[in-house]
């Protein structure tokens, strides 16, 4: 931790005290206590490591496990210093003692208290959620903003998002983008993750932003960037004919049991219709890449229903559910979306299906395969450009 209590009470940070003043408070050998426990911690402070204070080994203090390291230490200080440094009022591992939590920093802003984690190791799904839950239950509101080193970067406007990063979407109103932010002490950049949608499983594109940390204000942390439509629409369609084209060599698990269902309903791959395989924002919710999940609605569902009857959501949602991650999953996210609705109505732009009320659907035409690849190809490519002109 970088704030200890001395002997009369007062807090002192010596991250942010001159050096001289540091080596002083070193060779007074002068008490410190835990704020959080009240016990003597240890002043660590030398060339390699930011000041900071350390339990005993033998110390049993709910703040002592999960220490972070330097790396962790190092981008909480930042933090803190570039809020100080806007005249915002925030504290520093403030201890809450009705919740039994301690956030990195905690800010006052427009009346309002927002916990900031920096987050920069894996820790459970429990702890997240329960750490989450409980700044909601006293009204305060949480970033959590993980260490740049969990940043799986796969293009310029491409990450991975494994099932722990996924946990850490933030979604604060519902006109919020989906947001993931990440801080790297080194190069003190700031990243956010914002206006993304899976292309597979734990693939995700959108728009990629970088700043220098003081070249930004903490209202433009938080400031909504989104992909522009047209940019969208240029990389789904290359989604798609990479879709069309991989190699299909080798395939395991998941993809090999699709293959092997696509042949049982005598489908060709190459001759999928253009409409599986669709962005869908709340793909992130499921734990199957879209084309399977999708081609089971049109096929399972939708294909074996003659024109004219009723097709519903609940009903495409019974052969999803348990591929579904649980809302639960995802605390920061205000109102977790429907994949399966969305996905619906984007089967109304494709005229297949119409409207008759939000989660009910009569189908109005069958499903269109196409005869060979190079046609397919095209209506992929016609269909995404309607999708887009309608959004
Ligand atoms: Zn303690």
């Amino acid at each position: 931790m970088l704030q200890a209590k001395s002997k009369n009470g007062k807090y002192i940070t010596p991250a942010l005290l001159p050096k001289n003043r540091l080596l002083q408070l070193k060779a007074d050998s002068e008490s410190f206590y835990c704020p959080v426990c009240e016990e003597k911690v240890i002043l660590r402070a030398g060339e390699k490591v930011v000041a900071h204070f350390a339990h005993t080994a033998n110390a049993n203090c709910p703040s002592s496990g999960g220490g972070e390291g330097a790396y962790h230490e190092q981008g909480k200080l930042h933090l803190y210093e570039w809020l100080l440094g806007q005249d915002l009022t925030v504290e520093l591992e403030a201890h809450l003692p009705e919740i039994n939590q301690r956030p990195d920093l905690l800010l006052y802003y427009r009346k309002r208290k927002i916990a900031i984690e920096y987050q920069c190791s894996r820790i459970s799904s429990d702890e997240i959620i329960s750490r989450t839950n409980g700044y909601k239950r006293t009204g305060i509101h949480v970033v959590w903003i993980l260490g740049e080193r969990l940043l799986k970067r796969k293009g310029n406007k491409v990450l991975k998002i494994d099932s722990f990063t996924r946990m850490f979407i933030h979604q604060f109103t519902e006109a919020y983008p989906l947001s993931l932010f990440y801080y790297c002490p080194f190069t003190r950049n700031l990243i956010k993750f914002q206006d993304f949608t899976f292309t597979n499983k734990n693939r995700a594109m959108g728009k990629l932003t970088i700043n220098r940390l003081e070249a930004l204000t903490f209202p433009g942390l938080l400031a909504k960037e989104f992909l522009p439509n047209y940019q969208f629409a240029t990389i789904w369609k290359k989604e798609k004919n990479y879709f069309r084209l991989r190699g299909r060599g080798r395939m395991f698990g998941e993809e090999r049991n699709w293959h092997r269902w696509l042949y049982r309903k005598d489908l060709q791959f190459e001759k999928l219709p253009a409409i599986v395989h669709l962005p869908v924002s709340g793909a992130y919710r499921m734990k199957l890449p879209g084309w399977i999940w999708q081609s089971w609605i049109l096929f399972e569902v939708i294909a074996v229903k003659p024109n004219g009857s009723v097709i519903t959501t609940q009903a495409c949602n019974h052969i999803v559910q348990n591929y579904l991650f649980p809302s639960e999953y995802f605390p920061l996210i205000v109102t977790p979306v429907q994949p399966v609705r969305e996905y619906l109505r984007h089967l109304c732009s494709a005229g297949i299906l119409r409207h008759v009320s939000a989660d009910s659907f009569h189908k109005i035409a069958e499903i269109h395969l196409p005869d060979q690849l190079e046609t397919a190809m095209i209506e992929d490519g016609d269909f995404i450009t309607e999708l887009f002109q309608k959004k």
